[in-house]
């Protein structure tokens, strides 16, 4: 067997470790014997201290040598078995609730010398240890230093100290997968060494150390590595490059009552070359909610409708879906078959936009996820486009990227910007356009925080704008402990409102089902609703021009960065829009501090990293759908200089074509992955 084999090996390879420990750590997601490594102490107790009996203090842990010399086993119910022992200089009973004699004088046996450890009590003046974690006849196994693990029930300190000794003395000498200078960088731990004082109870939260911060870089690496390796496979595949007409983009574009930014074309650019290239395209087009992504996705699947290819565009919703679709008949010529395949249609419609992609006779195709559906056959798919999609996993959109085919380009769009230190590990498997700056008509939403107590001046607010005709959407609190406290509040809230604006409040929350959700946001699109009261499900991306004001209850409740993009449904007109944050009470001086940064920047890629150092990455709205898997030990905020570092290796890795089959066992301990063995 060789090194590598050992930390991969079943838990039951371990001594002490049956099935039933196996089925327990399983549960907490440990599987092998390289998953235990990174559960560490959290704090320990020193059993090293021999003491003799006249020296122990009440209340403190001591380590004894002593000799058992009577039992009392009292027939009474309740009442605890007693081990009288003794040194040389004086007594102490050892108490057991809830165990057998035979037990008992099994551990004890009368008139010979054994080590004893607990916490030292007294009861009627005489010493007592009740329920002694540690008795032995060999001193040597009880007398040092005992790590603490926040353990899960069933398995005791004791079991696993002695999985994780027993781990530690077995670790095998790995053959080094950094390069000198790297390793020069972590004082030249090897990652056996740095493992060992992982554990090491002197090293308890001392997370600057070279042992921990090398640790923290292999973990960066692997998922960099993961991405990377996933990114070259994609760009490997050759197909049949589209052409690109400067005469018919010039048309398009001439179209348009606006002028595109900087960053559109920009963007606009980079999608064209990979379009016109002969690799496979897989791209992601990162902006802030209203920066004009949409745009910029139907220019370019223009391209390859004129190179005889057809193009898909999924969005999360059909009414997004149908906005897409309607403003894309407003920019395509008219001899071109595009359509929305919605599931109100008709049947006989939907067969025949159904029959009519497999003919070729379609050139573009709108829709939710329904347009991938097994029936659904298209005759030359070149291009698909996935609107709003954060929610998909590298290994998500890798499959995505497969069914389409080889001649299939493919672009996704998020509107949720993440810091930098995340982007290789969330999108590091595609390549990445970003569009920062928006349309400059775009008048900054103005934030404004303000009590609860105050409801009624918010009210005299929003019957002012009402009379202006602008509309409000009106966000209840996030109630994480319960949907249905979560829908109550919101049901609430309506009623509470719709008494003030008779008719013209609509409600939506999560127990509305698809259709009905349709028609209400229909109705407010249409101006028949006013005000719209919801949980957080508003879309994402459907534009309402109209929507100026943006009410959001108990904001204390969200992230920064999901404030922002609640924010940013507002404020697509010209009129000057406002978002209005309630709350409870008054602000603590952290709240202050991160509702001014909310206030003072309009830049959701900062707000993300501001929103990441005050409040951590787990919290980061869309990183726990990103798909992205949780770090062991790395912190996109404490080790930012190791991701930025791991950024510029990976990439000089990839412009040197470094040969990576070193990293091999990297992979295969961090990421179970095989995919250095598939690529190299
Ligand atoms: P998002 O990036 O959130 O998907 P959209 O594509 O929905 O943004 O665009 C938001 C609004 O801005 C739309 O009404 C769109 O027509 C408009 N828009 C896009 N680009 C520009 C531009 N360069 N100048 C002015 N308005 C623009
Ligand atoms: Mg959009």
């Amino acid at each position: 067997m060789n090194n590598y084999d050992y930390l991969l090996s079943d838990l039951t390879k371990l001594n002490g470790v049956g099935k039933k420990t196996r089925e327990i750590l399983k549960k907490k997601k440990i599987n092998n014997i390289f998953d235990l490594l990174w559960k560490l102490p959290k704090s320990y107790t020193d059993r090293s201290l021999s003491s003799k009996i006249s020296e122990i203090r009440i209340g403190n842990i001591h380590t004894i040598k002593v000799v058992p010399t009577k039992y009392l086993f009292p027939r009474i119910k309740n009442l605890p078995n007693r081990v009288i022992c003794e040194d040389e200089t004086g007594k102490i009973d050892c108490i057991f609730f809830n165990s057998y004699e035979g037990y008992i004088k099994k551990i004890l046996p009368l008139n010979e010398e054994i080590t004893v450890s607990g916490r030292i009590s007294i009861f009627k003046n005489k010493y007592q240890i009740t329920n002694p974690t540690y008795i032995s006849k060999d001193s040597a196994l009880i007398e040092t230093i005992h790590n603490k693990y926040s353990l899960t029930d069933g398995i005791s300190e004791k079991i696993y100290n002695k999985i994780i000794t027993q781990i530690l003395k077995n670790l095998p000498t790995l053959s080094e997968w950094h390069d000198s200078i790297i390793l020069k960088k972590f004082n030249n731990e090897t990652w056996n060494s740095s493992i060992i004082k992982l554990h090491d109870p002197k090293n308890i939260e001392n997370y600057k150390g070279n042992f921990y911060r090398r640790l923290v870089y292999d973990e960066i690496l692997s998922s960099f590595l993961v991405n990377s390796q996933i990114r070259k496979k994609i760009k490997k595949i050759k197909k049949d490059s589209k052409n690109f007409t400067e005469n018919s983009y010039n048309k398009t574009i001439s179209k348009l009552n606006f002028k595109l930014t900087k960053d559109q074309i920009k963007s606009l650019t980079d999608i064209n070359k990979d379009l016109s290239s002969k690799s496979k395209m897989f791209r992601l087009l990162q902006g802030d909610v209203g920066s004009g992504k949409t745009i910029v996705a139907l220019i370019s699947a223009l391209n390859v409708i004129e190179s005889n290819f057809q193009v898909a565009l999924m969005a999360p919703t059909e009414i997004l879906a149908r906005q897409h679709f309607i403003l894309a008949k407003s920019l395509f010529s008219k001899n071109l078959n595009i359509q929305l395949l919605s599931s109100k249609s008709e049947l006989s419609k939907k067969k025949k936009i159904i029959t009519d992609l497999r003919n070729n006779k379609i050139q573009m195709v709108f829709g939710t996820h329904a347009i991938f559906q097994k029936k659904i056959n298209f005759s030359r798919l070149g291009y698909i486009i996935i609107d709003e999609q954060h929610k998909f996993g590298v290994r998500q959109r890798k499959l995505l990227s497969d069914k389409g085919g080889k001649n299939c380009d493919v672009l996704l769009m998020s509107a949720t910007p993440i810091p930098r230190t995340l982007t290789m590990s969330i999108y590091g498997d595609m390549d990445v356009s970003i569009i920062k700056e928006k349309p400059n008509h775009r008048k900054e939403v103005k934030t404004y925080s303000k009590l609860e107590s105050k409801i009624d001046d918010i009210i005299k607010f929003v019957k002012k704008e009402i009379k202006e005709e602008n509309q409000v959407f009106w966000v209840c609190p996030l109630i994480e402990e319960s949907k249905k406290l979560d829908h109550q509040s919101s049901v609430k809230k309506f009623a509470y409102l719709n008494k003030l604006f008779p008719d013209k409040v609509g409600l939506l929350h999560s127990k509305i089902d698809n259709e009905e959700k349709e028609q209400i946001l229909n109705k407010f699109l249409n101006k028949d609703y006013l005000i719209l009261v919801s949980t957080t499900i508003i879309e994402v991306g459907i534009d309402f021009p109209n929507a100026n004001v943006i009410i959001i209850e108990n904001a204390n409740k969200f992230g920064l960065s999901q404030l922002h993009q609640l924010r940013g449904r507002v404020g697509r007109g010209s009129k000057q829009a406002s978002c209005i944050l309630m709350f409870k009470s008054n602000l603590s001086e952290n709240a202050k501090k991160r509702i001014n940064i909310l206030k003072n920047s309009n830049d959701g890629f900062k707000i993300s990293e501001e929103d990441m150092k005050l409040r951590g990455f787990g919290d980061l709205l869309g990183f726990k759908q990103s798909g992205m898997k949780n770090f062991r030990l790395a912190d996109p905020v404490q080790n930012e200089d190791l991701f930025l570092l791991e950024e510029t290796e990976i990439k000089k890795m990839e412009e040197k074509k470094t040969n990576l089959s070193k990293y091999k066992f990297l992979l295969k301990l961090y990421d179970q992955a095989d995919i250095i063995n598939d690529t190299v």
